[in-house]
C-alpha cells in the first residue's frame, strides 16, 4: 500500500490541528516527509497527505536542479494580491491527473513556524505562491480538484474512473 493517501480518502477533507509544540514526534515527521516527497518526486507534500492532521508542509521546488527544502509549521496566509496566470496543477494525491486552475493569488505574504519554533514570514509570488497555496488547502481539507469549473469536475470524473481502472489492472 502506498504512503500517500489517495483522493477519495476521507482523511484529505479533514482539517488539520494547529502544531502546539515543536517535540521529537513533530521533526521526525518533517523528516519523513521530505523523504517521501522526494522519493515520489513531488515538488510539495502536506500532513495529510500521509494521514496525520498536523498542521505541516514541505516544499521544495529544486531551483538549478538543487534541493532548497523549506518546512512550514502552522502556516497562514496573512496578505494576498493579484491573481495568477491559467496554470496546470496535479498533486500526489491525486495521482495521474492535472488540470487548470484559475483562481490562486499572485503574490502572498505567510506567516509560519520553523522546526526551531521561531516565527517567520515569508513572502513570495507566482510558482512558489501557487504551491504554498496548494499545500495550505491540504491543511483544510481540500484539494486542487476542487477549484475546478463544473465542466471541468465532469471531464475529472470520467478521467478519474479510468485512472482507477487502469491502476487495478496494473496491479
Ligand atoms: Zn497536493
Amino acid at each position: 500500500m502506498s504512503e500517500i493517501r489517495v483522493y477519495p480518502d476521507s482523511v484529505l477533507r479533514k482539517k488539520a490541528k494547529d502544531v502546539e509544540k515543536i517535540d521529537d514526534r513533530i521533526v521526525q515527521l518533517l523528516d519523513k516527509m521530505s523523504d517521501i516527497m522526494y522519493r515520489y518526486n513531488g515538488i510539495g507534500l502536506a500532513a495529510e497527505q500521509i494521514g496525520i492532521l498536523d498542521k505541516l508542509v514541505v516544499i521544495d521546488l529544486r531551483p538549478d536542479g538543487k534541493n532548497q527544502l523549506i518546512e512550514l509549521i502552522n502556516p497562514v496566509i496573512i496578505a494576498s494580491e493579484g491573481t495568477y496566470e491559467e496554470h496546470e496543477e496535479g498533486c500526489l494525491s491525486v495521482p495521474g491527473y492535472y488540470d487548470t486552475v484559475k483562481n490562486r493569488k499572485k503574490w502572498i505574504k505567510v506567516k509560519y513556524l520553523d522546526r526551531n519554533e521561531e516565527e517567520r514570514i515569508i513572502e513570495t509570488e507566482d510558482f512558489l505562491s501557487v504551491v504554498i497555496q496548494h499545500e495550505i488547502d491540504h491543511l483544510n481539507g481540500r484539494l486542487f480538484i476542487d477549484h475546478l469549473s463544473p465542466t471541468q469536475k465532469l471531464v475529472f470524473k470520467k478521467e478519474w474512473k479510468k485512472l482507477q481502472k487502469e491502476r487495478e489492472e496494473g496491479k
